[in-house]
């Protein structure tokens, strides 16, 4: 972006320079090379009429030594007695001495001397050179002469004395001295199929001066003319009008008018060219003048971005960029203190002022640290706030938060001043202590709990509060402060589920926990994959051979490990609150199953299992009821087995629930029955219809006089309740026999039968009956 705008910028300039150095290179071109033409064009004119008048001047001085010879006394003589020898040699004297290269006398008597030895009658040569111009321009033997005719009088002209110069070469090359140019002599016979030419121009030139003979008369001024290719500006005039036709050329050829026009615009196109790299300099600078502020205020947000808040950005000047660099300034320590509070913020906690769970990690290195310096262990304590979600709730936040300041006083307050506390989430905190072992953590730990549960006054209330506390120590439990960390808070995880305040962390929990983890993870998939099923463990009725009954059991085949102990996944399920999606979908399988038995005529009684957590599940009896119409099953065929347990764990809510069951018609049992401690009096109070007396005290009944006791007395006590009594773990004739004999009313027992698929239980109940008529029998 930065580049193309200086680029941009540079090109913008260099064009702009470009274009005008063009533009004038073109114009001044065009402007030199017309005066350079136009002033070749006045040097030739100017040179033609040198030219004339320097022929002029020669035929004068021609004109003057013929008078004399004219004059001359002895001449005269010669002439009157028609002396020939000596008009010869007076003629040849004349000429040698004035340079003519022509000369002749013709008398009146037809005497005719001729050095050059013309052909053609005296008398005729005569009458021609006569009562014309003196000065003549004449074609003699093909060659064009100058001639000068002079009267030769005794007075009266008794003959004519003519001398001329040849235009030849040689005059052409005294002419071109004078004029600088090139100078030729045309000029063509009468008959006009011969032309003669003599000529200053190159030999390869002057060729093809006959080719251009046609146009020499018809030039105007002077024009180009083209010899051989070679352009020539050329001046051309015919010498006398009035004599043979023999012309005058001036020529300089177009290249020597052009040479300087050349050198000129080269040197203008150098002068162009230092222009643009001068442009090009300047616009460098100048782009770099405009935009280097810019750079500084880029280089300085730049740095700003990357967090360096160090610099001041200076731009010289009184700019609107200096004042840029001025707002820059003023930004970055605002970005920069707005930063320094969102770092306390983001490390501390606004409303303690403890910090946050970003510094537990560090403060955790750090106690791990001096532990290892100073040979000693420090522990991690996990604090969990029970019921703190019920004081939001019940007295609002401002009372909520306010507790929370209380706590952290307290934490504070109950360790030593190298330890830190932290407060990890709402009601979670951690604290780090320093320089402990196991004994004096836990001592301390305990007291922080003590400090916790001080009533505190809010509103006018008093209110106690109580933790759940993890205890982790190390090195004892973990070898780094993540580990320490997590092993902590497992330990106040076991401490909540164990329904204690404290709990120091056991090795090998973690493990535990991960594994549990990994199942829960695994059983998920499973639900969502279709693996888990239902079996069925048919149930029978002592006194009544046409019950039949049976229990609905889950069971998970994993995919690696192979079979899984229900009782295992369960509880998982169980603590991780996800039991409630898996007794849906038990019981959308089990009632499912149940329909369709009665659909075949097998009306049987099907008992499912429900947690503790189901009991909290308000959708359950809607569901129930659902699943029930839908399968078209009377409700008195389902029974729900809750343990006695689940029941305690919140009394009023499952009550509650049970009543609900009961107005259902559905039945209710009292699973696991004598591992509780339910008194009399609470199980007086429970809806239920039976009581399953716990495999515990079945298994080894035909061999424990304590368990027959136990089992005795549980089936008085629950037919004097008016309950039915289940028995369950029956795996032999003789505890079966015993329970037949104390008028139990329903067994259950891989005696009978283990839990099997749904479909081989029609099979079971046929062979059962079989077996039950022949006994009775
Ligand atoms: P539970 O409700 O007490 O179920 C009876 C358990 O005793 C079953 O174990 C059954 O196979 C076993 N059992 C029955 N007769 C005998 C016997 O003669 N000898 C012996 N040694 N054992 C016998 P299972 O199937 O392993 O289930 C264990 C526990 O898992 C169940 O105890 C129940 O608490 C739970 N569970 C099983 N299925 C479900 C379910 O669908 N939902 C819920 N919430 N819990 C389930
Ligand atoms: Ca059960
Ligand atoms: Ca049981």
């Amino acid at each position: 972006m930065r580049h193309s705008y200086s680029l941009r910028l540079l090109l913008v300039v260099l064009g702009l320079v470009t274009l005008v150095q063009t533009a004038t290179f073109f114009a001044a071109r065009a402007v030199i090379l017309d005066s350079e033409i136009e002033n070749s064009r006045r040097e030739l004119g100017v040179a033609g009429e040198i030219f004339t008048e320097l022929l002029f001047a020669r035929a004068q001085q021609l004109q003057q030594s013929t008078q004399v010879l004219a004059n001359d006394f002895g001449f005269r003589e010669a002439i009157a007695s028609a002396d020939a020898e000596t008009i010869r040699s007076a003629l040849i004297n004349h000429a040698a001495r004035i340079g003519a290269d022509y000369a002749a006398v013709v008398t009146e008597d037809g005497l005719a001397v001729n050095l050059n030895g013309t052909s053609g009658s005296p008398a005729e040569a005569f009458a021609n050179l006569r009562g014309k111009s003196p000065i003549q321009i004449r074609l003699i033997n093909g060659q064009p002469y100058e001639l000068i005719i002079a009267d030769v009088k005794a007075p009266l002209p008794i003959g004519a004395a003519t001398m001329g110069y040849a235009m030849d070469r040689k005059l052409a090359e005294n002419l071109k001295q004078l004029t600088g140019l090139e100078v030729s002599f045309v000029a063509a016979n009468e008959a006009r199929n011969s032309i003669y030419f003599s000529s200053t121009l190159r030999e390869d030139q002057a060729r093809h001066l006959p080719g251009i003979y046609e146009t020499l008369n018809d030039l105007d001024g002077v024009q180009e003319v083209s010899l051989d290719d070679e352009r020539m500006l050329t001046l051309s005039w015919r010498l006398d009008p009035e004599s043979d036709p023999v012309y005058a050329v001036l020529q300089v050829p177009m290249e020597d008018v052009l040479g300087p026009f050349d050198t000129l615009s080269k040197n203008l196109l150098l002068l162009n060219i230092a222009g643009i790299l001068v442009a090009l300099l300047v616009g460098t600078l100048l782009a770099g003048g405009i935009l280097r502020p810019l750079r500084v205020l880029t280089t300085a947000a730049r740095r700003i971005t990357g967090g360096d808040y160090t610099a001041q950005t200076e731009v010289q000047g009184k700019t609107e960029f200096s004042e840029l660099a001025t707002a820059f300034n003023t930004m970055q320590t605002a970005i920069s203190e707005r930063e320094k509070r969102i770092m306390e913020h983001a490390r501390q906690d606004p409303l303690t002022g403890l910090g946050n769970r970003s510094v537990a990690r560090g403060a955790i290195m750090k106690a791990i640290q001096s532990a290892n310096t100073e040979g000693t262990s420090c522990a991690a304590v996990t604090i969990d706030l029970r019921r703190f979600k019920e004081v939001n709730d019940v007295f609002g936040h401002q009372a909520g938060d306010n507790l929370l300041q209380i706590i952290a006083l307290r934490l504070l307050g109950g360790v030593k001043e190298k330890d830190l506390v932290i407060r990890l989430g709402a009601d979670v905190f951690l604290v780090v202590l320093t320089d402990v072992d196991a004994d004096t953590g836990m001592t301390i730990s305990r007291r922080l709990c003590a400090s916790i549960q001080q009533t505190v006054e809010l509103q006018e209330l008093d209110l106690s509060i109580s933790a759940h506390v993890g205890v982790a120590l190390y090195p004892e439990h973990a070898n780094e402060s993540e580990e320490l960390m997590r092993r902590s808070d497992i330990a106040m995880q076991e401490a909540k589920q164990c329904g204690e305040l404290i709990k120091l962390y056991q090795n090998g929990t973690d493990e535990k926990h991960l594994r549990r983890l990994s199942l829960l993870r695994d059983l998920k998939e499973a639900l969502a994959q279709d693996g888990l099923h239902m079996c069925y463990q048919p149930k029978a009725a002592l006194m009544d051979n046409d019950y039949i009954g049976a229990e609905a059991l889950i069971r998970w085949n994993h995919p690696t490990y192979g079979p899984q102990n229900p009782e295992e996944f369960i509880g998982i399920a169980e603590s991780a609150g996800y039991i409630n999606v898996l007794t849906h979908w038990m019981l959308k399988q089990a009632i499912g199953q149940l329909g369709f038995w009665h659909s075949v005529n097998l009306p049987i009684y099907l008992s499912v299992n429900i947690s503790a957590q189901d009991l909290l599940d308000d959708s359950l009896p809607g569901y129930i009821a659902d699943l029930l119409a839908e399968h078209q099953v009377p409700a008195q065929h389902l029974c729900l087995e809750i343990t006695e347990s689940s029941i305690m764990e919140d009394e009023q809510q499952a009550l509650a629930m049970l009543d609900r069951f009961k107005k259902m018609g559905l039945r209710l049992s009292v699973d696991d029955f004598g591992t509780g401690f339910s008194s009399l009096s609470q199980l007086k109070r429970l809806p239920v219809d039976e009581l399953k007396i716990d495999k515990s005290f079945i298994l080894k009944l035909d061999e424990s006089d304590d368990d027959l006791v136990i089992v005795r007395s549980t089936i008085e006590l629950g037919h004097n309740m008016g309950l039915a009594v289940v028995a369950e773990g029956v795996e032999n004739n003789a505890s079966l026999g015993i329970l037949t004999q104390y008028g139990c009313d329903v067994v259950q027992g891989y005696y009978l039968g283990k839990p099997m698929l749904p479909e081989d239980l029609g099979a079971w109940a046929t062979r059962w009956r079989t077996v039950a008529q022949q006994q009775s029998m």
